[in-house]
Protein backbone atom coordinates (compact mmCIF):
# COMPACT_ATOMS: atom_id res chain seq x y z
CA UNK A 1 0.00 0.00 0.00
CA UNK A 2 1.60 3.43 -1.17
CA UNK A 3 1.86 5.68 1.89
CA UNK A 4 -1.25 7.96 0.02
CA UNK A 5 -3.37 5.02 0.25
CA UNK A 6 -2.16 4.72 3.81
CA UNK A 7 -2.92 7.99 4.90
CA UNK A 8 -6.47 8.26 2.77
CA UNK A 9 -7.78 5.06 4.85
CA UNK A 10 -6.64 6.40 8.25
CA UNK A 11 -8.83 9.76 7.66
CA UNK A 12 -11.20 8.18 6.23
CA UNK A 13 -11.65 5.99 9.68
CA UNK A 14 -11.72 9.37 11.12
CA UNK A 15 -14.88 10.19 8.80
CA UNK A 16 -13.05 12.87 6.49
CA UNK A 17 -13.38 12.93 3.02
CA UNK A 18 -10.13 12.10 1.08
CA UNK A 19 -8.58 12.04 -2.22
CA UNK A 20 -4.51 11.36 -3.55
CA UNK A 21 -3.82 14.67 -5.54
CA UNK A 22 -0.84 15.50 -7.60
CA UNK A 23 0.57 19.00 -5.97
CA UNK A 24 -1.37 21.48 -7.78
CA UNK A 25 0.72 24.01 -10.06
CA UNK A 26 -1.49 26.25 -11.24
CA UNK A 27 1.08 28.86 -11.99
CA UNK A 28 4.35 27.10 -11.04
CA UNK A 29 6.13 28.57 -13.80
CA UNK A 30 6.69 31.89 -11.33
CA UNK A 31 8.76 29.26 -8.99
CA UNK A 32 12.11 27.87 -9.51
CA UNK A 33 11.03 25.46 -6.84
CA UNK A 34 7.58 23.58 -7.22
CA UNK A 35 8.37 22.07 -10.63
CA UNK A 36 10.93 19.55 -9.79
CA UNK A 37 9.69 19.23 -6.40
CA UNK A 38 6.12 18.08 -7.75
CA UNK A 39 6.91 15.14 -9.59
CA UNK A 40 8.89 13.54 -6.18
CA UNK A 41 5.85 13.51 -3.30
CA UNK A 42 2.26 12.36 -2.40
CA UNK A 43 -0.86 14.37 -1.09
CA UNK A 44 -3.67 13.47 0.30
CA UNK A 45 -6.24 16.12 0.54
CA UNK A 46 -9.01 16.42 3.05
CA UNK A 47 -11.86 18.31 1.56
CA UNK A 48 -13.06 19.97 5.26
CA UNK A 49 -16.66 20.88 5.51
CA UNK A 50 -16.67 21.88 9.08
CA UNK A 51 -14.60 23.26 11.62
CA UNK A 52 -14.77 19.53 13.22
CA UNK A 53 -12.97 18.40 9.90
CA UNK A 54 -9.85 21.19 10.10
CA UNK A 55 -9.69 20.43 14.21
CA UNK A 56 -9.84 16.53 13.17
CA UNK A 57 -7.56 16.83 10.50
CA UNK A 58 -4.72 19.21 12.15
CA UNK A 59 -4.79 16.73 15.71
CA UNK A 60 -4.12 13.59 12.95
CA UNK A 61 -1.33 15.33 11.08
CA UNK A 62 0.37 16.37 14.73
CA UNK A 63 -0.02 12.32 16.10
CA UNK A 64 1.70 11.31 12.47
CA UNK A 65 3.76 13.71 11.79
CA UNK A 66 2.78 14.79 8.55
CA UNK A 67 3.01 18.16 7.74
CA UNK A 68 -0.43 20.02 6.70
CA UNK A 69 -0.82 22.60 3.64
CA UNK A 70 -4.50 24.65 3.27
CA UNK A 71 -5.37 25.27 0.49
CA UNK A 72 -8.49 27.85 -0.83
CA UNK A 73 -8.61 29.00 -4.43
CA UNK A 74 -4.89 27.30 -5.41
CA UNK A 75 -4.20 31.28 -6.98
CA UNK A 76 -1.27 32.04 -5.13
CA UNK A 77 1.97 33.41 -7.35
CA UNK A 78 4.12 30.52 -6.21
CA UNK A 79 1.38 27.90 -4.96
CA UNK A 80 1.54 29.19 -1.60
CA UNK A 81 3.06 26.31 1.13
CA UNK A 82 5.84 24.27 -1.13
CA UNK A 83 5.56 20.69 0.25
CA UNK A 84 9.08 19.13 0.65
CA UNK A 85 7.77 16.02 2.04
CA UNK A 86 4.55 13.84 1.57
CA UNK A 87 1.93 16.18 3.25
CA UNK A 88 -1.49 16.14 3.66
CA UNK A 89 -3.46 18.97 2.01
CA UNK A 90 -6.69 20.58 3.52
CA UNK A 91 -8.73 21.84 1.35
CA UNK A 92 -11.18 24.99 2.25
CA UNK A 93 -13.46 25.71 -0.35
CA UNK A 94 -16.13 23.66 1.77
CA UNK A 95 -15.83 26.29 4.78
CA UNK A 96 -17.73 28.73 2.61
CA UNK A 97 -20.46 31.28 3.92
CA UNK A 98 -21.54 35.15 4.32
CA UNK A 99 -23.44 36.05 7.76
CA UNK A 100 -24.26 39.78 7.35
CA UNK A 101 -24.83 42.13 10.09
CA UNK A 102 -25.32 45.34 8.59
CA UNK A 103 -21.94 46.24 7.31
CA UNK A 104 -20.46 43.63 9.46
CA UNK A 105 -19.80 40.50 8.10
CA UNK A 106 -18.15 36.94 8.94
CA UNK A 107 -17.07 35.18 6.07
CA UNK A 108 -16.16 31.07 6.05
CA UNK A 109 -11.85 31.10 5.14
CA UNK A 110 -13.07 29.22 1.93
CA UNK A 111 -15.87 31.72 0.39
CA UNK A 112 -14.67 32.94 -2.60
CA UNK A 113 -14.72 36.91 -3.68
CA UNK A 114 -16.85 36.27 -6.59
CA UNK A 115 -18.64 33.95 -8.45
CA UNK A 116 -21.20 33.91 -11.60
CA UNK A 117 -19.58 37.39 -12.74
CA UNK A 118 -20.80 39.16 -9.69
CA UNK A 119 -18.95 40.20 -6.15
CA UNK A 120 -20.38 37.54 -3.59
CA UNK A 121 -19.45 40.49 -0.70
CA UNK A 122 -17.73 43.82 -1.51
CA UNK A 123 -14.16 43.69 -0.02
CA UNK A 124 -12.39 46.79 0.42
CA UNK A 125 -9.29 45.30 -0.77
CA UNK A 126 -8.69 42.09 -3.34
CA UNK A 127 -6.25 40.90 -5.10
CA UNK A 128 -6.48 40.63 -9.22
CA UNK A 129 -7.54 36.70 -9.01
CA UNK A 130 -10.41 37.39 -7.31
CA UNK A 131 -12.30 36.56 -10.38
CA UNK A 132 -10.39 32.90 -10.76
CA UNK A 133 -11.91 31.32 -7.29
CA UNK A 134 -9.31 32.97 -5.03
CA UNK A 135 -10.78 32.63 -1.37
CA UNK A 136 -11.01 35.59 1.17
CA UNK A 137 -9.10 33.24 3.25
CA UNK A 138 -6.16 32.35 1.19
CA UNK A 139 -5.95 36.49 0.27
CA UNK A 140 -5.51 36.76 3.59
CA UNK A 141 -2.70 34.44 3.93
CA UNK A 142 -1.29 35.00 0.90
CA UNK A 143 -1.79 38.59 -0.32
CA UNK A 144 -0.35 41.50 0.36
CA UNK A 145 -1.93 44.86 -1.99
CA UNK A 146 -4.89 44.78 -4.25
CA UNK A 147 -7.61 46.54 -5.63
CA UNK A 148 -8.29 49.33 -3.43
CA UNK A 149 -5.22 49.70 -1.51
CA UNK A 150 -5.10 53.43 -2.37
CA UNK A 151 -7.70 54.04 0.29
CA UNK A 152 -7.19 50.79 2.24
CA UNK A 153 -3.68 49.76 2.78
CA UNK A 154 -2.70 46.33 2.70
CA UNK A 155 -4.93 43.25 2.45
CA UNK A 156 -4.91 42.49 5.68
CA UNK A 157 -5.86 46.11 7.29
CA UNK A 158 -9.79 44.92 6.58
CA UNK A 159 -10.33 42.08 8.68
CA UNK A 160 -10.85 42.91 12.44
CA UNK A 161 -11.40 39.42 13.83
CA UNK A 162 -10.09 35.95 12.83
CA UNK A 163 -11.37 32.61 13.84
CA UNK A 164 -8.49 29.53 13.67
CA UNK A 165 -7.07 26.73 14.39
CA UNK A 166 -3.89 26.81 15.53
CA UNK A 167 -0.97 24.01 14.96
CA UNK A 168 -1.64 22.80 18.45
CA UNK A 169 -5.64 21.64 17.36
CA UNK A 170 -6.99 24.65 19.17
CA UNK A 171 -9.69 27.10 18.05
CA UNK A 172 -9.00 30.41 18.91
CA UNK A 173 -10.73 34.18 17.74
CA UNK A 174 -8.06 37.14 17.33
CA UNK A 175 -9.58 40.95 17.19
CA UNK A 176 -6.60 42.30 17.94
CA UNK A 177 -2.39 42.26 16.81
CA UNK A 178 -2.29 38.58 16.62
CA UNK A 179 -4.47 38.85 13.06
CA UNK A 180 -0.92 39.74 12.03
CA UNK A 181 0.68 36.59 12.72
CA UNK A 182 -1.86 34.96 9.73
CA UNK A 183 -1.08 38.34 7.06
CA UNK A 184 1.21 36.67 4.41
CA UNK A 185 1.79 33.92 6.39
CA UNK A 186 0.99 30.97 3.35
CA UNK A 187 -0.63 28.61 6.53
CA UNK A 188 2.55 28.01 8.02
CA UNK A 189 0.52 29.80 11.60
CA UNK A 190 -2.44 27.83 11.84
CA UNK A 191 -5.66 27.29 9.79
CA UNK A 192 -7.81 30.42 9.04
CA UNK A 193 -11.62 29.30 9.54
CA UNK A 194 -13.53 32.65 9.46
CA UNK A 195 -13.00 35.97 8.94
CA UNK A 196 -14.44 39.15 10.20
CA UNK A 197 -14.91 42.39 8.06
CA UNK A 198 -16.73 45.90 7.33
CA UNK A 199 -18.19 45.87 3.94
CA UNK A 200 -17.59 48.40 1.72
CA UNK A 201 -19.96 50.13 -0.25
CA UNK A 202 -19.60 49.66 -4.15
CA UNK A 203 -19.51 53.43 -5.39
CA UNK A 204 -16.94 53.18 -8.26
CA UNK A 205 -16.56 55.84 -10.83
CA UNK A 206 -13.51 54.82 -12.81
CA UNK A 207 -11.73 57.85 -14.88
CA UNK A 208 -8.88 58.28 -17.35
CA UNK A 209 -6.46 60.62 -17.73
CA UNK A 210 -3.36 60.49 -20.23
CA UNK A 211 -0.10 61.89 -20.31
CA UNK A 212 3.07 62.37 -22.36
CA UNK A 213 5.48 60.15 -20.30
CA UNK A 214 6.00 58.47 -16.91
CA UNK A 215 7.47 61.69 -14.80
CA UNK A 216 4.07 63.43 -15.52
CA UNK A 217 1.87 60.50 -15.17
CA UNK A 218 3.56 59.84 -11.86
CA UNK A 219 3.35 63.27 -10.79
CA UNK A 220 -0.11 63.53 -11.04
CA UNK A 221 -1.10 60.45 -9.78
CA UNK A 222 1.14 61.13 -6.51
CA UNK A 223 -0.72 63.97 -5.41
CA UNK A 224 -4.43 62.51 -5.37
CA UNK A 225 -5.98 62.11 -2.03
CA UNK A 226 -9.23 61.37 -2.45
CA UNK A 227 -9.95 57.70 -4.81
CA UNK A 228 -10.71 54.05 -4.15
CA UNK A 229 -8.29 52.93 -6.62
CA UNK A 230 -5.04 54.34 -8.84
CA UNK A 231 -3.28 52.65 -11.39
CA UNK A 232 -0.55 53.69 -13.92
CA UNK A 233 0.12 51.77 -17.29
CA UNK A 234 2.58 52.79 -19.60
CA UNK A 235 1.19 53.38 -23.58
CA UNK A 236 2.09 49.77 -24.34
CA UNK A 237 -0.74 48.74 -22.55
CA UNK A 238 -3.40 50.70 -23.71
CA UNK A 239 -4.04 50.11 -27.35
CA UNK A 240 -6.40 53.09 -28.14
CA UNK A 241 -3.59 56.06 -27.19
CA UNK A 242 0.06 56.29 -27.24
CA UNK A 243 0.28 58.01 -23.77
CA UNK A 244 1.10 57.34 -20.40
CA UNK A 245 -2.28 56.37 -18.57
CA UNK A 246 -3.45 56.99 -15.17
CA UNK A 247 -6.53 55.49 -14.14
CA UNK A 248 -8.60 56.77 -10.76
CA UNK A 249 -11.28 55.27 -9.37
CA UNK A 250 -13.20 57.81 -7.60
CA UNK A 251 -16.57 56.85 -4.82
CA UNK A 252 -18.17 59.96 -6.02
CA UNK A 253 -18.90 61.62 -9.79
CA UNK A 254 -16.79 63.80 -11.57
CA UNK A 255 -16.44 65.10 -14.74
CA UNK A 256 -12.53 65.50 -15.06
CA UNK A 257 -11.18 62.81 -17.38
CA UNK A 258 -12.18 60.33 -19.43
CA UNK A 259 -14.79 57.14 -18.78
CA UNK A 260 -12.84 54.64 -17.31
CA UNK A 261 -15.05 51.58 -17.10
CA UNK A 262 -14.15 49.58 -19.83
CA UNK A 263 -10.52 49.86 -18.50
CA UNK A 264 -11.89 49.18 -14.50
CA UNK A 265 -13.91 45.90 -16.07
CA UNK A 266 -10.37 44.60 -17.07
CA UNK A 267 -8.93 44.87 -13.41
CA UNK A 268 -7.71 41.01 -13.45
CA UNK A 269 -5.15 42.19 -15.23
CA UNK A 270 -4.01 44.46 -12.74
CA UNK A 271 -1.40 43.79 -9.83
CA UNK A 272 0.74 41.14 -12.57
CA UNK A 273 -2.28 39.57 -13.40
CA UNK A 274 -1.09 40.21 -16.74
CA UNK A 275 1.33 37.57 -15.99
CA UNK A 276 -0.92 34.88 -16.29
CA UNK A 277 -2.61 35.91 -19.96
CA UNK A 278 1.80 36.15 -20.55
CA UNK A 279 2.75 33.25 -19.24
CA UNK A 280 5.52 35.40 -18.27
CA UNK A 281 7.14 36.22 -15.13
CA UNK A 282 7.07 38.93 -12.89
CA UNK A 283 8.88 41.03 -9.93
CA UNK A 284 6.99 43.20 -7.63
CA UNK A 285 8.80 46.50 -6.17
CA UNK A 286 7.78 48.96 -3.54
CA UNK A 287 8.40 52.18 -4.95
CA UNK A 288 8.68 55.26 -3.07
CA UNK A 289 6.28 58.06 -5.05
CA UNK A 290 8.98 60.55 -5.12
CA UNK A 291 11.23 58.01 -7.66
CA UNK A 292 8.10 56.92 -9.25
CA UNK A 293 8.52 58.65 -12.67
CA UNK A 294 12.53 57.31 -12.60
CA UNK A 295 11.37 53.95 -11.72
CA UNK A 296 8.64 53.38 -14.46
CA UNK A 297 10.81 55.17 -17.07
CA UNK A 298 13.65 52.61 -16.31
CA UNK A 299 11.16 49.46 -16.21
CA UNK A 300 9.28 50.43 -19.61
CA UNK A 301 12.25 50.62 -21.57
CA UNK A 302 13.39 47.32 -20.38
CA UNK A 303 9.90 45.53 -19.40
CA UNK A 304 6.31 45.35 -19.48
CA UNK A 305 4.97 47.37 -15.96
CA UNK A 306 2.49 48.73 -14.10
CA UNK A 307 2.03 50.61 -10.86
CA UNK A 308 -0.81 50.48 -8.67
CA UNK A 309 -0.49 53.34 -5.83
CA UNK A 310 -0.56 52.22 -1.93
CA UNK A 311 -2.10 54.51 0.81
CA UNK A 312 1.44 55.01 2.53
CA UNK A 313 2.85 56.66 0.23
CA UNK A 314 4.61 54.32 -2.05
CA UNK A 315 3.10 52.24 -5.33
CA UNK A 316 3.49 48.53 -5.79
CA UNK A 317 5.63 48.40 -9.03
CA UNK A 318 5.16 45.32 -10.97
CA UNK A 319 7.75 44.93 -13.83
CA UNK A 320 6.72 42.08 -16.32
CA UNK A 321 8.88 40.52 -18.78
CA UNK A 322 11.61 37.41 -18.88
CA UNK A 323 14.24 37.14 -16.52
CA UNK A 324 17.48 38.65 -17.68
CA UNK A 325 15.24 41.88 -18.73
CA UNK A 326 13.61 41.93 -15.11
CA UNK A 327 17.45 41.09 -13.62
CA UNK A 328 18.28 44.48 -15.34
CA UNK A 329 15.28 46.53 -13.85
CA UNK A 330 16.03 44.75 -10.58
CA UNK A 331 19.86 46.04 -10.79
CA UNK A 332 18.99 49.65 -11.76
CA UNK A 333 16.60 49.90 -9.20
CA UNK A 334 18.93 49.09 -6.27
CA UNK A 335 20.89 52.15 -7.33
CA UNK A 336 17.95 54.36 -6.37
CA UNK A 337 17.10 52.75 -3.54
CA UNK A 338 13.59 50.65 -4.42
CA UNK A 339 12.91 47.95 -2.75
CA UNK A 340 11.83 44.47 -3.60
CA UNK A 341 8.91 41.84 -2.78
CA UNK A 342 10.42 38.66 -2.73
CA UNK A 343 8.03 36.58 -3.62
CA UNK A 344 10.52 33.92 -3.13
CA UNK A 345 11.96 35.08 0.94
CA UNK A 346 11.65 31.86 2.91
CA UNK A 347 10.76 34.01 5.85
CA UNK A 348 7.35 33.98 7.25
CA UNK A 349 6.25 37.43 6.99
CA UNK A 350 9.22 38.62 5.13
CA UNK A 351 6.92 40.76 2.73
CA UNK A 352 4.90 42.30 4.89
CA UNK A 353 6.73 45.62 5.56
C1 LIG B 1 -1.21 36.58 -11.63
C2 LIG B 1 -1.43 36.77 -10.17
C3 LIG B 1 -1.89 37.99 -9.68
C4 LIG B 1 -2.10 38.17 -8.31
N1 LIG B 1 -2.55 39.37 -7.86
C5 LIG B 1 -2.71 39.57 -6.53
C6 LIG B 1 -3.14 40.84 -6.02
O1 LIG B 1 -3.48 41.75 -6.76
N2 LIG B 1 -3.20 41.01 -4.69
C7 LIG B 1 -2.94 40.00 -3.82
O2 LIG B 1 -3.06 40.20 -2.61
N3 LIG B 1 -2.57 38.77 -4.27
C8 LIG B 1 -2.44 38.54 -5.60
N4 LIG B 1 -2.06 37.32 -6.06
C9 LIG B 1 -1.85 36.23 -5.10
C10 LIG B 1 -3.14 35.37 -4.87
O3 LIG B 1 -3.80 35.14 -6.09
C11 LIG B 1 -4.12 36.03 -3.94
O4 LIG B 1 -3.51 36.45 -2.74
C12 LIG B 1 -5.32 35.11 -3.62
O5 LIG B 1 -6.20 35.80 -2.80
C13 LIG B 1 -4.94 33.85 -2.95
O6 LIG B 1 -6.15 33.23 -2.54
P1 LIG B 1 -6.39 31.68 -2.75
O7 LIG B 1 -7.69 31.34 -2.15
O8 LIG B 1 -6.20 31.32 -4.18
O9 LIG B 1 -5.21 31.13 -1.85
P2 LIG B 1 -4.31 29.83 -2.05
O10 LIG B 1 -3.42 29.99 -3.23
O11 LIG B 1 -5.14 28.61 -1.98
O12 LIG B 1 -3.46 29.94 -0.72
C14 LIG B 1 -2.54 30.96 -0.50
C15 LIG B 1 -1.67 30.59 0.69
O13 LIG B 1 -2.43 30.66 1.87
C16 LIG B 1 -2.58 29.39 2.48
N5 LIG B 1 -4.00 29.31 2.84
C17 LIG B 1 -5.07 29.30 2.01
N6 LIG B 1 -6.21 29.29 2.72
C18 LIG B 1 -5.86 29.30 4.02
C19 LIG B 1 -6.58 29.27 5.23
N7 LIG B 1 -7.91 29.27 5.27
N8 LIG B 1 -5.88 29.24 6.40
C20 LIG B 1 -4.53 29.23 6.41
N9 LIG B 1 -3.79 29.26 5.28
C21 LIG B 1 -4.45 29.30 4.11
C22 LIG B 1 -2.13 28.36 1.47
O14 LIG B 1 -1.49 27.25 2.07
C23 LIG B 1 -1.14 29.16 0.64
O15 LIG B 1 0.13 29.11 1.26
C24 LIG B 1 -1.86 37.11 -7.43
C25 LIG B 1 -1.42 35.87 -7.93
C26 LIG B 1 -1.22 35.70 -9.28
C27 LIG B 1 -0.77 34.37 -9.78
Amino acid sequence: MSWAENIENKLGNRGLTTQKVSLPLDCSFLSPYLLPLGKRIELVKVSAISVNDIVETVNFSIENHIPIIPLGGGKNNIGGLTPTKNSIVIDLKGIRYIHKEGRSLRIGSGTPFYENRSFLFWPKVYPSTYSEGATIGGNLEGGSTGIGSFKYGRTWNQFTAIKVVTPTGKIETYSDDRIMSFAHALGTTGVVIEVKLEEREENDYPRIFTFKDAYEASDFASKINDAYHVSILPPSRIFETNTWTVLVVFEDEISEGIDGRRLWEKRRLFHGGIVEELNTFYQGFYVNKDMLGEALKIASENCEVEAELINDRTARVNVIGNRENISKVSTSFENIGVRVFNLHSIKINSRLE
